[in-house]
């Protein structure tokens, strides 16, 4: 079957919804997204592999010419949960309004595969010295749960990978980490009257704030990046839920917390340090304190400056690589041994956004970078490394 034009593969996409989210009710399988890739991808002579993460959750790795090396194309295939009534168009219906595409997941981040299609397509009767690999992902937006199984199974992918998530088709080396974080506190309640019959759970988490302020004042003056708009590491206190009545002792307190360490800071470090700040308070205040994530973190990425990719992508796009204040895969396929850009057309100012588009005139520059990229890493190079 002929393979639909640039639009139509934006339109079929964009129709397979994908949602993926920590609320149950919301979450979708990405299975219609996957086998629509795989269909098109498999005619083009792509050998494809469909993975399952997580019942009804499917990464795709899709790959033209064998051997190490190579080039990783990559991209998720979930989008975040969407209100229709806040959208001006059918956010599963592809739009055209004004010059810009509108739609869920166009810009972050399912129509980076047509664009990845368009530009392979007239490459692809060469003899490719390195393969290139397609690789779509489940649950970006949710738990990371497809790049960490592809980071847990520790398989090479290529030599290079660029992720095309929103960055206005500029090239991006760093990221902070996110951590969001959970102290518990179970002291023991009592009449307010005599403090001897309990353990208030707040007085403990007054120390228990004071003690991290003092780490985080410890990590703001260690780490800095001037390379961020916010360049120190930050940590917020989110929110907070203890006690029932001004008359009782508090019995359970409980704080959330969300830290963004730079790079160069060990998500595994942090949490060492701040228990080690914990348990003398537990002892002095006779409760017991729990600590943990909420869920596992993403680590802060670094790409380095000298990087063949980076430099590359540099030139290719006028760009000098920068930092980004969101959190994306990069650190597990750089963890496989890529070197790692994060890359794409759309405006990461209108993801997550009803009324999400990608503009029209990001899509020749797109094709043009990544057949670029395509022709370096496949087609020239023989060099492994
Ligand atoms: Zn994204």
């Amino acid at each position: 079957m002929p393979l639909p034009s640039l639009k139509d593969q934006f339109a079929a996409l964009i129709a397979a919804p994908s949602v993926s989210c920590t609320q149950p009710d919301l979450d979708q399988s990405n299975r219609a997204v996957i086998d629509q890739l795989a269909s098109w991808l498999g005619d083009l002579g792509f050998s494809c592999e469909i993975q399952e993460i997580t019942p009804g959750k499917f990464n795709l790795l899709a790959s033209f010419g064998s051997g190490p090396g190579g080039l990783v194309l990559a991209g998720h295939s979930d989008t975040v949960p969407y209100d229709p009534q806040l959208w001006k168009t059918d956010p599963l219906k592809l739009s055209e309004v004004g010059d810009r595409w509108v739609g869920l997941g166009v810009c972050d981040m399912k129509g980076f595969f047509p664009l990845i299609i368009e530009a392979v397509r007239p490459l692809l009767d060469q003899p490719f010295k390195q393969p290139l690999l397609i690789l779509a992902t489940c649950d970006e937006e949710s738990s990371m749960s497809g790049a960490r199984a592809l980071a847990e199974a520790g398989r090479p992918l290529g030599r290079a990978a660029v992720i095309g998530e929103p960055t206005g088709l500029k090239p991006i080396r760093m990221h902070k980490g996110v951590m969001m974080e959970r102290v518990d506190i179970l002291g023991r309640s009592g009449h307010s009257s005599d403090p001897s019959l309990g353990h208030s759970a707040m007085d403990a988490m007054h120390e228990v704030m004071g003690a991290l302020m003092d780490l985080r004042k410890q990590w703001q003056r260690e780490y800095n990046n001037a390379q961020f708009s916010v360049p120190q590491p930050t940590m917020n206190f989110g929110c907070i839920h203890g006690g029932d009545n001004p008359n009782r002792i508090c019995g359970q307190c409980a704080l959330e917390f969300d830290l963004r360490p730079l790079p160069g800071m060990d998500p595994q470090v942090l949490r060492a340090a701040i228990r080690s700040k914990l348990a003398p308070l537990a002892e002095q205040h006779q409760v017991k304190i729990d600590y943990a994530p909420l869920f596992p973190e993403v680590p802060p990425f670094e790409q380095r400056a000298d990087a063949e990719l980076v430099q590359l992508a540099e030139r290719l796009t006028g760009h000098v690589a920068e930092a980004v204040a969101f959190g994306t895969e990069a650190p597990y396929l750089q963890r496989l041994g890529c070197e790692t850009l994060v890359l794409g057309p759309g405006d990461i100012a209108c993801a997550h956004q009803p009324g999400e588009y990608l503009e029209l005139s990001r899509l020749e520059p797109t094709v043009r970078l990544l057949r670029e990229l395509i022709q370096h890493y496949c087609l020239d190079s023989a060099i492994v490394r």
